[in-house]
């Protein structure tokens, strides 16, 4: 068995069994592979495999290989690094997701670059969970209204909300911080029943994720091995 085809079989089994020990049913947290700066082949490899949804960071390394892959049906690519707003048209018309939204600017030009032959572009709202100055992401407190915002534009659908928590090994921190995304994805998903995705968990902490209610892991390292 090749590295990626072993690695992919393990991160499956941690998620099968994180649902089963937190009482959730197995199918209900999905897995995101991480691509980003991995070649096309090693995406193709695990395609082969059985996943369909890769996340990437970079838009020129996730182009070339959307470019190279368009041959496999069934694939869907989210992007899941800062995006710059001078850079929204190639998530517009290459991404199905857009998991980092978190300024109404880049809402607007998404909205408006979204090719009519696409469906709406899915997009997840990016919480500063932690509120650490430098990082991305709104606060809790403006998400009602950054929500409202996207919800009433068209071409955008929002399917809930992402995070990356603090870098920490303090189990009870990073905990408090998953239990109060839990909170908030509740809260928005009374106003809005798409919201049906809440993506928080990475190589690292996915257990604990989906011990606190994440419907989505990303998981890079683990699949596809130390990025360089
Ligand atoms: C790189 C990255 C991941 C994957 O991280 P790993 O530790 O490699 O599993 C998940 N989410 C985001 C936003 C990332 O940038």
């Amino acid at each position: 068995m090749s590295i990626v085809a072993s690695n992919y079989s393990q991160v499956c089994d941690r998620l099968r069994r994180a649902c089963e020990s937190s009482g959730r049913e197995a199918g209900s947290v999905s897995l995101l592979a991480v691509s980003k700066t991995k070649p096309a082949e090693m995406v193709e490899e695990c395609y082969h495999l059985g996943q369909r949804a890769f996340g990437e960071n970079y838009l020129q390394d996730a182009s070339d290989k959307i470019s190279a892959l368009s041959h496999l049906r069934g694939l869907e690519w989210h992007f899941i690094g800062p995006l710059q707003s001078n850079k929204t048209r190639q998530v517009a018309e290459h991404f199905d997701w857009l998991e980092t939204l978190d300024r109404e600017k880049i809402a607007r030009r998404l909205s408006e670059q979204r090719p009519q032959s696409l469906p709406d572009l899915c997009v997840l709202i990016q919480i500063n969970i932690s509120r650490e100055p430098q990082k991305s992401g709104i606060l809790p407190e403006a998400l009602t209204e950054f929500a409202q915002t996207v919800a009433s534009l068209p071409r955008l659908k929002v399917r809930g909300l992402m995070c990356i928590p603090e870098d920490t090994d303090d189990e009870a921190r990073l905990r408090a911080q998953f239990n109060e995304m839990h909170a908030l994805w509740t809260s928005l998903r009374g106003i809005h029943p798409d919201a049906d995705t809440l993506s928080m968990g990475m190589s690292g902490d996915l257990e604990l994720a989906i011990e606190c209610g994440a419907t989505q892991v990303r998981i890079g390292t683990d699949i596809f091995g130390a990025r360089g």
